[in-house]
Order: structure tokens, then sequence, then C-alpha cells
């Protein structure tokens, strides 16, 4: 049987290497160091953000966020419907009640629409949400000029989920940059990988500040240990800094490589009008983290398994927050949109690395399940 075609791989293409072992020939092998300050400041200048915290994973960003926004028991907040569980679950931990708003068919990211509707009402029941996270699902911006704009209306902070679309813009802005601040991850499957990993990055220099500071177990600068308030052990380690430097080089290739693929499977599934490829929004260039696609009147658990026996992983869209049994009853803005993508869709093999040997192989199972 031939080798195991995984969904999306790491791609360690550049000199990852190398600065693995210039970290340990420095003995900065703690989560700290110059390699951390590196990183911090390399992916601050690619984002257009002038501060940023490197963190052992986006989650951890996303926590520190919360904690930075006070939000507690009582407190709503409004989230992409159609996203991984990460982008809400500390939020609700913290005793939160969601709201979960669904996507557009144009993009497949947060209906602005919605998020008006649902933030009317809540003016009108004076309940507005502590925080509004907004994603960019699967390599493709939501459209910060509208949430923005409806967030300031209203006067409430945005976060923007960028864990998937490293690497893609909005209007020529580099994905992340809107609203309070945003979150990115470097988990082994995203689009570059420190193994695991994330960054909190903003406009914001104090509130950058003080989420470091929590991640660090909120030490005071005094040369005993002090502590005023609680905090975390989330910073990123020296030597997943290293990779990161490296795998940021990369990015610009990476994203080439996955348009490239993306393009190769729309071309070889051409004469399928059943399959209809994850629409690109006109305000930007999404980097196809993942070709996603919606195949209309087949099982895609199927699809799937007929993959799985050929030793090929794919996998379905996120199954919407409205429909987690975790979040039972908590209200939803639309849905059906997200549950009829969860219900067709079908995310592809689509590693840096894949060969259009196994692009091609890949569409010629499709083709012969789809006949
Ligand atoms: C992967 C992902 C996260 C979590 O990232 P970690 O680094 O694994 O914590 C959060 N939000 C979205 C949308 C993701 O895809």
């Amino acid at each position: 049987m031939s080798e195991r075609v995984f969904l999306s791989p790491p791609w360690m293409g550049g000199n990852e290497r190398e600065m693995v072992e210039a970290a340990f020939a420095s003995n900065y092998i703690a989560p700290c160091g110059p390699m951390v300050d590196a990183f911090e400041e390399a992916f601050a200048q690619s984002v257009a953000l002038p501060h940023a915290c490197a963190l052992s994973s986006c989650s951890a960003a996303l926590d520190l966020l919360f904690h930075e926004l006070n939000i507690q028991k009582g407190d709503r907040v409004f989230c992409s419907d159609l996203t991984f569980v990460a982008s809400v679950a500390s939020a609700v931990r913290r005793g939160a009640e969601p709201v979960f708003i669904d996507c557009d068919k144009t993009s497949w990211t947060m209906d602005p629409d919605l998020l008006g509707e649902a933030l009317a009402d809540a003016r009108r029941d004076n309940r507005l949400p502590k925080a509004v996270i907004a994603v960019d699902l699967y390599g493709q911006c939501c459209d910060y000029g509208r949430i923005e704009n409806l967030c300031a209306e209203h006067g409430v902070p945005l976060i923007i989920d960028a864990a998937e679309a490293v690497g893609a813009t909005y209007k020529g802005r580099p994905a992340g940059n809107a609203g309070l601040a945003a979150v990115y991850s470097f988990n082994g499957n995203k689009i570059i990988t420190t193994s695991g990993g994330g960054m909190l990055a903003s406009r914001d220099a104090s509130l950058v500040a003080r989420a470091t500071k929590r991640a660090q177990q909120s030490r005071e600068p005094k040369v005993w240990y002090e502590h005023e308030e609680l905090g975390y052990n989330y910073r990123m380690s020296n030597i997943l800094a290293a990779i990161g430097i490296a795998q940021l080089r990369m990015l610009p290739e990476i994203v080439r490589r996955k348009r490239q693929i993306f393009a190769r499977y729309g071309e070889r599934l051409r004469d399928h009008p059943e399959i209809r490829f994850m629409p690109e929004a006109s305000y930007g260039e999404p980097t196809r983290w993942l070709t996603v696609a919606q195949i209309e009147a087949h099982d895609p658990n199927l699809l799937i398994q007929t993959l799985e026996g050929a030793n090929i992983e794919s996998r379905p869209i996120w199954k919407p927050m409205h429909l987690q049994p975790v979040f039972r009853g908590a209200r939803v803005y639309g849905g059906a949109i997200g549950e009829r993508l969860f219900k067709t869709g079908l995310c592809l093999p689509s590693g840096a690395g894949l060969s259009t040997f196994d692009i091609d192989r890949i569409c010629a199972i499709l083709k012969d399940c789809l006949r």
C-alpha cells in the first residue's frame, strides 16, 4: 500500500533544522530567548501589526484575550458558528453564554447581515456581548470592513480568529489586521507550524504587554517572585520559535503551493458540476490552507471512507457549533448554511508537499465514486 496521504502535514521546506541547531547552540532551551523575540518581531511585521506575543497555542492566545476582556459568568460572546471549538471554548469555560452567527454563502465566513441583526437585538435587550469572535475560515478572511463597522457602532470589541488564515489578505491587509486583536495558530496541521504554538497580535501595546505578563504567571518586575494577580504558563519555547522563524520565511512559497494544489483539483474535477469549491470572496486573497468542496447529492462520509481505503486522509467540514452537544440550547442566528456545508462538505488533502501524482490519484478516486 502506498504511503499515507495526510490532510495537511507540516512542510519543512526551509532552514528549520539549522534554526533549531542555532537555538540549541545558544542554550536558550526555555520559554523565552532570542528566537522568541525574533519570531515575534518578524511575525508582527508580516501581519502589519506593531505588537505580538508568541504563545504555546492559539487557544492560549484566546484565553488571554478573554481574560483581558474580563469575560465572566452572565456575559455573552458572539462567535462564528462554522469554526473549530477553540474559537469560543475558553470564553464559555469562563461562564459566558455563546451566541452563534451563521456564515454567508459567498465566503463561508460570518454573515455581517446576521451579525448586525444579532447586535441590534442585543442592544434592544440591553445585553450586548463582551466580544465578537469572527473566524477566518480555511484560509479566507471574513469581511473585516463590515464586521469592524458593526462592532464599532455598538462599541463591542472584535477578536479575529485567524488561526487558519496566516498568509491570507483582506483588501491588501494581512489576515488578523482588524479589530482589537487577532490570534494565530502554528499547530502541526496549520499553514505554518512550530509543532504547536500560537500568536496574539494587536495595535494596542499595553494589551499585548498585559497578555505577555499573564502568559508568564503575572510575575511583577521584582527581584523576588511577586504576584498581584494570577496568570498562566503560556509562552512559546525558544526551540519552537526557531522553527517558526524558518517557517514564516517559507510562507509565500507555501501559499503559492497551496493555491496551486487548489487549482489542480479544480482543473481535474472541472467536469463535475456537483462539486463546488469554497468560493473566494471578492475582497481578498485566500491561501487555500485546505482545498474544501461541497459535493451535492453525495454523502461525504462515503467519499471519506473510500479515500481512507486508499490510505488518504480527508475530512468533513467543521461541524457547526450550534449542533455540538456541548452547546445544546445555545442561540444561533441563521444556521442552515453551516448545516448544509457540514452535510455536503469535504476537506481534501492539501499539504504543501502534495504531488500532482497524488492529487490526480485522489481526483480519480472521487470521479469513480461520483459516477
Ligand atoms: C486550529 C484552530 C484554533 C486553535 O489553535 P491551537 O493552536 O491548536 O490552539 C483556533 N481556532 C481555529 C479556527 C482553528 O482552526
